[in-house]
């Protein structure tokens, strides 16, 4: 009774122009329950997790109550989906503000499936608890694993259910951003807005993600740059633990750098290329392997918006933009590259690498050997039940990695500690999430779930307890498919 929830909420993108954003409320909802809270998370943030858990507190996660300092909003993007331009915004989210965190942080609050806004068109404005308690455990993991991620607060129900396919109980997650400002939050006000919108919009983006860019000459060429550098690294990051983020619209890339729309996201198992898990990428397009490129295309298509701003001689700034660009393919290939070095070891650079980074993948591809496990029976040296271990061309391989391992000064320890810490054990593998969501939503058995989230939090810990976790799914008839939720 009586403690303060800690919410201090300050509304930056409320006072930018109106047409940014929608201004409205969550619509309440029939009777909310808390499922799940992220207690260290609120701690950083400054929230008390008793009050939070408090009746009150609920109620601010479900919408039915606006905190003190709120000012809840929608915003508006536009996005290419699949390649197809179309206007879209928050249409079951809303921001209720931006918290600042004792340490003087900004985060975003944002409530999704907390009902219908302007942007919805035919949805419902709501969630299932399944996609969202999903959302929560993958967004988790990829923290914990190191990857720029929004992140999860809480998950309630809300008492109503959902109609998809089948009847399914509601839920609304509560996120936290460093911002939600998408590649389509530019094009939107690229086409919609003035070329001063368009400037207002620029200047808030470098203020709030890079204000160290705030007086270059031409700040928004280095704002072009610095979005190109967080993504080469953060797409470099998802391929080395094999992260499938399956919906790479403009729409769900981030300026801050951050991962986010856990929708059709998975883990690749067996190391492939062509892996798909999305039930709607008929063509492949956000397959493994075409990440990097979608994500040098989706930043083609955040230049376009920023031509007016980069140079007032429109040829001038088309230039300035292909040559920003023209730099992503190679600053994702550096961080990716070394990325692999870290996780075989190597410290020092020798231009063969590449060739022995390939030659395993190559023999992954051809073993279809599972990814993360290769990794690790490498860091520790062991022979799993794999075909790939069995073959003279990975005992070459093998021969070959340890004598370039010897070609360096760090010592054999040095080199495993490198590994240990770039190789996880442990990764949301899909039958596991599915275990625990099936738990959660059928048997309202939420168990299974904090085991699965507790050992994710370690990925790294490679303790023998966790082994379990590190089992891939037993072979299946049918390839595991993921939905939008
Ligand atoms: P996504 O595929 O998650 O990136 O979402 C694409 C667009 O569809 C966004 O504008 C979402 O706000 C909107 N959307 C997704 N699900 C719903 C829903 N149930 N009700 C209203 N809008 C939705
Ligand atoms: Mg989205
Ligand atoms: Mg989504």
């Amino acid at each position: 009774e009586g403690i303060k929830t800690g919410w201090n909420l300050d509304n930056s993108y409320a006072r930018l122009p109106k047409s940014f954003f929608t201004s409205l409320n969550p619509t309440p909802v029939r009777s909310p329950k808390l499922i799940i809270l992220n207690a260290p998370l609120a701690t950083s943030l400054g929230l008390n997790i008793q009050a939070l858990q408090s009746k009150e507190g609920i109620e601010v996660f479900a919408g039915n109550r606006v905190p003190e300092g709120a000012l809840p909003l929608a915003q508006a993007y536009a996005g290419h989906q699949f390649g197809h331009f179309t206007m879209l915004g928050d249409g079951r989210a809303l921001l209720i503000g931006e918290q600042i965190t004792p340490l003087s942080e900004r985060f975003d609050i944002q409530l999704k499936g907390s009902g219908r806004t302007p942007y919805s068109r035919g949805g419902d404005g709501r969630a299932a608890l399944g996609p969202m308690l999903r959302e929560y455990i993958i967004s988790e993991a990829m923290h914990a694993l190191g990857i720029p991620t929004t992140r999860s607060l809480a998950v309630v129900t809300t008492g109503e259910s959902v109609i998809r396919e089948t009847d399914l109980p509601g839920a609304i997650l509560t996120r936290v951003a460093a911002s939600h400002l998408r590649v389509g939050t530019f094009q939107y006000v690229s086409k919609w807005g003035t070329a001063q919108e368009l400037r207002v919009l620029a200047d808030y983006t470098l203020k709030r993600h890079f204000p160290e860019a705030e007086a270059n000459e031409n700040r928004y060429l280095s704002l072009l740059q610095e979005v190109i550098k967080r993504q080469a690294v953060l797409i470099a990051k998802w391929q080395l633990v094999g992260f499938i983020h399956g919906v790479m619209n403009t729409d769900n890339m981030t300026i801050s750098g951050e991962t986010i729309d856990y929708g059709p996201c998975a883990f690749m198992d067996a190391y492939d290329p062509a892996t798909v898990f999305s039930s709607i990428d008929i063509h492949g397009r956000y397959a493994y392997g075409n990440q990097p490129h979608i994500g040098g295309w989706n930043l083609a298509r955040f230049a376009e918006t920023l031509l007016p701003l980069l140079h007032v001689n429109q040829e001038e700034a088309i230039k300035l933009a292909q040559d920003a660009i023209s730099d992503f393919a190679g600053l994702y290939h550096r961080n990716w590259l070394a990325g692999m070095r870290a996780k075989l070891g190597i410290f020092n650079e020798e231009i063969q690498d590449e060739s022995l980074i390939e030659d395993l993948l190559n023999m992954m591809q051809k073993y279809r050997a599972d990814y993360t496990n290769t990794f690790r029976a490498l860091t520790f040296g062991t022979q799993e039940d794999m075909a790939l271990f069995g073959t003279p061309e990975f005992a070459q391989w093998h021969e070959l990695w340890q004598a370039r391992l010897d070609r360096q000064q760090e010592s054999k320890a040095t080199s495993h500690q490198l590994m240990r810490n770039s190789n996880p054990a442990i990764i949301p593998r899909n039958h596991r999430v599915e275990a625990a969501l099936e738990a959660a939503v059928k048997q309202e058995d939420y168990s299974v779930m904090e085991r699965l989230l507790d050992v994710l939090s370690r990925p790294y810990a490679h303790s023998p307890e966790q082994a379990d976790y590190s089992t891939p799914p037993a072979p299946s008839a049918l390839p595991y498919r993921t939905f939008c939720g």
